[in-house]
């Protein structure tokens, strides 16, 4: 029996993983799950699984989880320590499935013990690529991605040298506003952000996808987990995200991966690898589907994405930067206090200010120095929200 823990588990990832885990339950031993304030769905599926322990990030939440567990046996536990004890309980396998910069720490904690981590949480590379990435090496741990594109990436070069790879492209479908008036983008909504055209995920990743917040996440997540350089990589805009990456040879062919919109494939390539196993995805009928579009993005469009190549640039903590800024803004963006062109503002001025504090990101990638960084960072994120609103 394969033990697995799932951080983030009551999550749009964290539940398609517990679909394809429930359908052969018999073969895993369910050690953690985690989750945030969706207690009722943690215990549920923590009793389910049989689990042997369910975490909230919560403290506050403890009794209430306590309740919905009361004489099941399962053991309980809350906070940011508590997740990060549960992913450092020994087992083959942990999913780190959180959402945002709190992702990291967990994950390093499972790497260390010596589990194959596969990484939905893309913050962790961009925050901390290099640190992970030795971690792994050290505890003779391996990182596998999860996320759809470089999954794809990672399938299109098995067998291959990456000596012969001149480039990675990866794809967007462009998000809610693609094909909007540039003009009407400053005042669009949190309502209208939050809608996907083809993929069902959680609302914070919807809106990085109406800005492209999140491909420059997975911009700078190919460099960090492939090793290319930020000159190989490329985004096309593809509406209809059905292929999700290629990768050019210096023969000059491409290899793209192609699926349906549906992360189950991904989740499940991470959970077999190296072997294939049977998925319950939609299987493509390339018949019907009637084109297939490609564009280059418009950087007027998606200020977010030259963003990511400033922060390639710089390098050291600048993407633990980045993203705690993207964080921040997208915060105060729910929360009405800013509009949504105004998120690449606030992240820009944010890292000009760390690019005048001589040293700063140039710290070593440290744990601590990514984590101090990481507030700093929300703080200076803040005072650029109130230096706009006054
Ligand atoms: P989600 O918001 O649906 O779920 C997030 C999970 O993390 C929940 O279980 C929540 O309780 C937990 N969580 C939230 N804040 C936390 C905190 N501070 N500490 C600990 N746990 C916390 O998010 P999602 O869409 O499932 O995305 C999860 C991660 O996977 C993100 O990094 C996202 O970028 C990445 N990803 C998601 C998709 C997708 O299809 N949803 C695709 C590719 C990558
Ligand atoms: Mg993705």
């Amino acid at each position: 029996m394969r033990k697995v823990s799932i951080l983030g588990a009551t999550g749009s990832i964290g539940q398609n993983a517990i679909d394809l885990i429930a359908r052969d339950i018999k073969a895993y031993n369910v050690v953690a799950l985690t989750g945030g304030a969706n207690i009722r769905q943690l215990a549920e599926d923590a009793q389910r699984l049989g689990a042997q322990l369910a975490v909230t990030a919560f403290e506050d939440r403890l009794q209430d989880l306590r309740d919905a567990l009361q004489g099941s046996g399962i053991e309980v536990a809350a906070g940011q320590n508590a997740i990060i004890e549960a992913a450092g309980r020994p087992v083959d396998w942990v999913l780190s499935a959180i959402v945002g910069a709190a992702g990291l720490a967990p994950g390093i904690e499972a790497l260390k013990q010596g589990a194959t981590l596969a990484l939905a949480n893309k913050e962790t590379l961009v925050c901390a690529g290099a640190l992970v990435l030795q971690t792994a090496r050290e505890n003779d741990a391996r990182v596998l991605p999860v996320d759809s594109e470089h999954s794809a990436v990672f399938q299109a070069l098995v067998g291959e040298d990456m000596d012969a790879v001149e480039r990675v492209i990866i794809t967007a479908s462009g998000g809610a506003f693609r094909d909007w008036p540039l003009e009407d983008l400053a005042s669009a909504t949190v309502t209208q952000a939050s809608s996907h055209p083809n993929w069902d995920m959680g609302q914070r990743i919807t809106i990085d996808s109406a800005s492209m917040f999140n491909k420059a996440l997975e911009v700078i997540e190919t460099r960090e987990f492939f090793g290319v350089d930020p000159g190989q990589i490329e985004v096309l805009v593809h509406p209809e995200s059905i292929v999700h990456a290629m990768v050019g040879f210096r023969d000059g062919a491409l290899m793209a991966h192609l699926g349906p919109p549906d992360m189950r494939h991904a989740i499940g390539y991470a959970l077999h690898w190296p072997e294939r196993r049977d998925l319950p995805v939609e299987r493509l009928d390339l018949a019907q589907l009637s084109q297939l579009r490609f564009s280059h993005p418009d950087l007027n469009r998606y200020p977010a994405l030259k963003l990511a190549r400033d922060v390639m640039a710089r390098g050291g903590l600048s993407g633990a930067v980045f993203n705690a800024a993207k964080e921040r803004a997208l915060d105060h963006f729910i929360a009405g206090q800013i509009g949504f062109t105004t998120m690449a503002v606030v992240v820009s001025r944010v890292l000009d200010r760390f690019d005048a504090e001589d040293g700063l990101i140039n710290a070593p990638l440290t744990l601590d120095n990514v984590q101090q960084t990481d507030h700093l960072a929300r703080q200076w994120a803040d005072e650029a929200v109130i230096k706009r609103a006054g």
